[in-house]
């Protein structure tokens, strides 16, 4: 566990990474692959908190790797609350109706995938409190922000945090060999949209980025979209 920012800690899970807004309320950002809870609620306690405590999940996107531990969690924290954008919400609800993430190029990854889908797939319903829109704050944190970063997938949303110069990007870039990158292509619904909303991203003021799946960028993180912005042009 890694404290990133004041009260902001990364904490390696099962395929992923994910964030702990240790300050009130207690708010986790995404949960990992299923069987990440324990990984989660160990980082709880090593911060002298109880499942209980744990007010919010926001979720950036409905990949297994991000959402995958959310029946856990919402069995072991009562008071667990959870949003995600509204383009994606209806997943959780219907979990059946999860699509296949691979890129529709990809066709014979996308079999494997399809195979191999019921079992990694969420096995139940899961609520959804609040359904996250662009700009919006998050659920009762108004200093903090949704933005909404279409492409790897339709409703991917980075957590901004503008006070402690901190975004949470999820899977909207990639750090391949530290240098920045759009989103893997086989994963990615739609590219041209991801490199818009790395665009987008870019106009933000921030000083850390934090990846699912990568190195975080600790300092200069927004000249660095900048760049990679302008290089995607
Ligand atoms: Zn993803």
């Amino acid at each position: 566990m890694q404290e990133i920012a004041h009260a902001v800690y990364q904490i390696r899970v099962l395929g992923a990474q994910v964030w702990l807004l240790a300050d009130e309320p207690l708010t986790l950002i995404d949960t990992g692959t299923r069987g990440s809870g324990g990984a989660i609620l160990r980082a709880l306690e090593r911060l002298g908190r109880r499942p209980e405590a744990l007010a919010w999940v926001v979720l950036t996107h409905y990949h297994p790797d991000h959402l995958g531990a959310l029946p856990e969690l919402l069995r072991a924290c009562p008071r667990l609350r959870v949003a995600i954008h509204a383009a994606e919400a209806p997943y959780l609800a219907c979990p059946s109706a999860l699509p296949n993430p691979i890129a529709r190029d990809y066709r014979w990854l996308r079999a494997v995938v399809e195979r191999a889908w019921p079992l990694v797939r969420l096995r139940r319903c899961c609520p959804v409190h609040v359904q996250l829109r662009d700009g919006a704050p998050l659920p009762d944190r108004p200093a903090a922000r949704v933005l909404h970063l279409p492409g790897h997938t339709p409703g991917s949303s980075a957590v901004y945090l503008p006070e402690k110069g901190v975004v949470l990007a999820g899977d909207a870039l990639e750090r391949r060999g530290g240098a920045l990158g759009p989103p893997g292509r086989p994963f990615t619904e739609d590219m041209a949209a991801a490199h818009a909303s790395i665009a987008r991203l870019a106009a933000a003021d921030f000083e850390t980025l934090a990846l699912s799946h990568w190195p975080l960028v600790p300092r200069r993180a927004a000249s660095a979209v900048r760049a990679l912005a302008e290089r995607l042009g």
